[in-house]
């Protein structure tokens, strides 16, 4: 894969880490589709989850492997033979699989975590990456908070990992702890020190906690690390994880200074922003680099006249490089199943039949009850059509909103082939709606967030709506568009309840991070 020394190898873990940290769990359908989505962005790696954290990981991570032609897809695991079995066999349909296997080097964490002597990990080490490599030729080995690793004893594990069979070796930054020029100097000197070292591809997993995960990746790149690890609009534990885009952004853009080339496909970055945005309800800050939606917004007066002049002046890439297009027409009820097709085709996507079909319904009954329908309304059709795939759905509703009657909300659902309905009185209809939906799963999550915004301008314009819901310790957000900001709100408040679902199945390893 890297016969040009510089070509950089992009491992995303949106669908690993992303998926891993609050408030950002996916269903199936969102999984496939976002694995789709970062195979056509031209990403290298796809970590796809942890097979033995749930079933829901599992089936996630066959399905995907059995949906990608090109890209290699990564299954994680701890140091244990079952996990790693169980990595291995999430993995069968794989065309190019890679097991990914990970223990804790630094002092903190054997002693305190793993309560394990440093010649007990080394033993690990070379038992676990020796049984990974035995399945699989492609076998990734990181050392959880290698940043904080005693330096003589890194490399040794790392020497070891080589010897064993691994192929790739990760340097996590687990709790985003180092600065660039540390890290630079780190990398270039384990590949110094590491006498095997020229036998595996190193590799950087950086987390943004003090807001360096990004400029900590690239550091490590310049000291010799040709993987970067990195997730869509930098989701992740905690503060997130190294944004993909950003760092993809800085090589294109500063070739003169950072001459690295990925195989990434820059004009497709908006698109799966938006895609991971929506299907995690997680948005993205306006002023997030890249992807915000004041990224290539020029609101002074001075900056306009000189963007006017020449669009050099205040504009180091083009919105274009990303795929951000102007808000475009624009269609209307008028327009017919073929103008719907070429505009999906223009956005880029490719739908199945059904899937169609069912978008442009969807369209018909927008495009009624909205004048003019933007590019942005239908990019929501169609990513939250996917999600209406899951679990429970309403197929009819009744709001009463009433000065002098009680306030009330009525649905009717489709549940497992079954219709249902539920009812209930609130405080208002949004109230009466959520407690009406509450009664469909067995204890009261709590409501964490409640947000509603316009997917375009005018009073016409879809709402987009978030809910965030928390339960026993677990957070889920749930997300949805429509005219009708009551119905969005419904809409949003069961698709939450659906991931709750999802994520009750899952086990606790006691251990999820690296
Ligand atoms: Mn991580």
């Amino acid at each position: 894969m890297t016969i040009d020394k510089n070509r950089v190898i992009i491992f995303d873990t949106t669908l690993r880490d992303g998926e891993q940290s609050p408030g950002c769990s996916m269903t199936l359908n969102e999984k496939l589709r976002v694995a789709e989505a970062l195979e056509k962005l031209g990403v290298d790696v796809i970590e796809a989850g942890f097979a033995i954290a749930s079933n829901g990981d599992f089936n996630a991570i066959s399905q995907i492997s059995a949906l990608l032609k090109e890209t290699v897809v990564c299954s994680l695991a701890r140091a244990s033979i079952k996990d790693i079995d169980r990595a291995w066999e999430s993995l069968k349909a794989a065309k190019r699989p890679r097991i990914h296997t990970f223990i804790s080097t630094s002092a903190l964490h054997m002693e305190h975590k793993l309560q394990m002597s440093p010649e007990v990990v080394l033993g690990k080490i070379e038992e676990s990456v020796a049984y990974a490599r035995n399945l699989c030729d492609d076998v990734e080995w990181s050392c959880e908070d290698g940043t904080r690793t005693e330096e003589a004893y890194l490399y040794k594990t790392i020497e070891t990992a080589i010897k064993a069979g691994a192929t790739t070796i990760n340097v996590p930054d687990t709790v985003g702890y180092t600065t660039p020029q540390e890290y630079t100097r780190m990398m270039r000197k384990i590949i110094e020190n590491v006498p095997n070292s020229d036998k595996a591809i190193f590799s950087t997993h950086c987390h943004n906690d003090l807001g360096l995960a990004v400029a900590n990746s690239i550091a490590a790149v310049e000291g010799g690390a040709r993987q970067i690890e990195c997730t869509i609009n930098g989701i992740g534990e905690r503060a997130g994880n190294a944004a993909l885009e950003e760092i993809v952004m800085a090589f294109r853009t500063r070739q003169d200074v950072l001459p690295y080339k990925t195989g990434i496909v820059t004009e497709n970055i908006t698109k799966i922003s938006h895609l991971v945005s929506s299907v995690t309800g997680l948005n993205v800050q306006h002023n997030k680099a890249i992807v915000g939606a004041n990224a290539f917004a020029h609101e002074s007066g001075i900056h306009q006249d000189g963007m006017l002049k020449n669009a050099g002046t205040y504009e180091i890439m083009t919105p274009e490089s990303v795929g951000l297009g102007k808000s475009t027409l624009v269609m209307g009820k008028h327009s017919g199943r073929h103008a719907f097709g070429e505009k999906l085709k223009e956005l880029g996507y490719v739908l199945g039949n059904n899937e169609f079909l069912n978008a442009f319904e969807q369209f018909k009954d927008l495009a009624d009850a909205k004048k003019i329908v933007y590019d942005e309304d239908i990019i929501s059709i169609v990513d939250v059509g996917m999600r209406d795939a899951d679990g429970m759905r309403i197929t009819s509703w009744k709001f009463v909103c009433d000065k002098d009657v009680p306030n009330s909300a009525t649905f009717e659902l489709l549940i497992d082939g079954e219709i249902s309905n539920v009812h209930s009185e609130g405080n208002g209809p949004v109230d009466a709606a959520f407690l009406a939906l509450q009664t469909l799963v067995e204890g009261e999550p709590v409501l964490e967030l409640y947000q509603v915004h316009a997917v375009t301008k005018g009073t016409d314009a879809q709402a987009e709506v978030t809910v965030r819901l928390s339960d026993n310790g677990r957070t889920v957000n749930g997300h949805a568009a429509h005219t009708d900001t009551l119905v969005a709100s419904a809409k949003a408040y069961l698709s939450a309840l659906n991931k709750l679902l999802v994520k009750r199945e899952k086990n606790k390893p006691e251990e999820l991070t690296a």
